[in-house]
């Protein structure tokens, strides 16, 4: 497609509130390094213009790895019999969350399966600990819980949660999630905005059944929610799953996804995920240059890091906790950006200001 063409499409998705999915699907097909390099290069206008030139940290702790659910392309799931289980104490948990600190970031995420005995009661108690020892923004992402215990764990002083929809086709989404559903997932996001949460979604890019026109779809959702945070990431199949034998998503549709989710939605945190680091090179540093704006450095302790298994071939199992970050920071100086040490809260009120293009 003409240099020309692109960027009359390009302009017209900016600056459109309901962005049509035929223009989302041609941008989503670009392939060639000339077509990529005009697209990436505009979300990156996008980033700058409402993200800043700061790369924001947050620090992961994948507190437990027991999952209730049987998502058909996620290692922890359920039916894996081979994997071993664990459970952080409250002590390892916050002494990886003192580490974080010592390096200065301000946000610590604190993920793991959607555990049926989850206890409600400690985690709030370690939310309350982190916020009165270290006074660190917590993000939550521990999957469809009783909007009481949403309520229980804001007040306790959480102040984001992540629950990715991985698909907006709900044929897609029925058949990977047996014992889940849609509606209900959307219901679980709602109550988190309303209880006053910064919420985060996401999609998992190349999955069995997924078209470039249900990606689209799954963008236009996100300009809808409005999410304080959005991860994309490739597929990478399990082995010890039903989609073993699937096809990896592709790096070049996961970093069209990325960038046209910056230009249709602005001011979303965006971050370069883990997955797009873990494929066949460190495709992380082309997302931070195609609209991304965050990394996730991991404060899993070891020896669990390698058992917290979504996908396999994770970057970084085996790094000391608190290696990434001087990492990251070599990372960042290497496209000329900067590591930003702020909290980073969401950036969302500002929607609907400015014109670009
Ligand atoms: S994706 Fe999440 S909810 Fe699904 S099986 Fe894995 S850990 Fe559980």
């Amino acid at each position: 497609m003409s240099t020309f063409k692109i960027k009359d499409v390009l302009t017209r998705v900016y600056n459109s509130k309901r962005p049509a999915v035929a223009d989302l699907e041609l941008l989503l097909s670009m392939a060639t390094a000339p077509e990529t390099r005009i697209l990436y290069a505009y979300a990156d206008q996008v980033r700058k213009k409402f993200a800043g030139n700061g790369i924001l940290l947050r620090g992961i702790v994948e507190f437990d790895n027991n999952c209730r659910n049987n998502c058909l392309y996620c290692g922890l799931n359920r039916k894996n019999k081979h994997i071993k289980r664990y459970r952080l104490t409250q002590s390892q948990v916050l002494d990886s969350v003192a580490r974080m600190a010592a390096q200065g970031i301000k946000t610590v995420v604190l993920q793991s399966g959607e555990a049926s005995d989850l206890d409600a009661e400690w985690l709030a108690k370690v939310i309350r600990e982190i916020k009165q020892r270290y006074h660190l923004a917590v993000t939550l992402s521990v999957g469809e819980q009783d909007v009481r215990m949403y309520r229980l764990w804001r007040a306790a002083g959480a102040d984001r949660y992540l629950l990715k929809i991985e698909t907006t086709d709900r044929e897609i989404y029925r058949s990977l999630h047996p014992d889940m559903d849609y509606d209900r997932r959307v219901n679980c996001q709602r109550n988190l905005k309303n209880l006053g949460y910064q919420v985060g979604s996401g999609i998992i890019v190349g999955l069995r059944g997924q078209t470039k026109h249900s990606i689209a779809r799954d963008i236009l959702f996100f300009k809808r929610h409005e999410f304080d945070m959005i991860g994309i990431g490739p597929f990478i199949p399990h082995h010890q799953t039903t989609l073993a034998k699937d096809n990896k998503g592709e790096a070049l549709l996961t970093l069209n996804a990325l960038a046209l989710t910056r230009i249709v939605t602005r001011y979303s945190h965006l971050p370069a995920t883990t997955a797009l680091g873990s494929l066949e090179k460190d495709y992380r540093i082309t997302g931070l240059q195609a609209g991304a704006n965050v990394l996730m450095p991991n404060f899993t302790p070891q020896p669990y890091r390698r058992y917290y298994e979504l996908y396999p071939g994770k970057r970084c199992v085996n790094e000391a906790v608190g290696a990434c970050v001087p990492c990251l920071a070599r990372l960042a100086a290497g496209i000329r950006r900067h590591l930003d040490y702020s909290y980073g809260h969401t950036l969302i009120k500002k929607i609907g200001e400015g014109k670009h293009g």
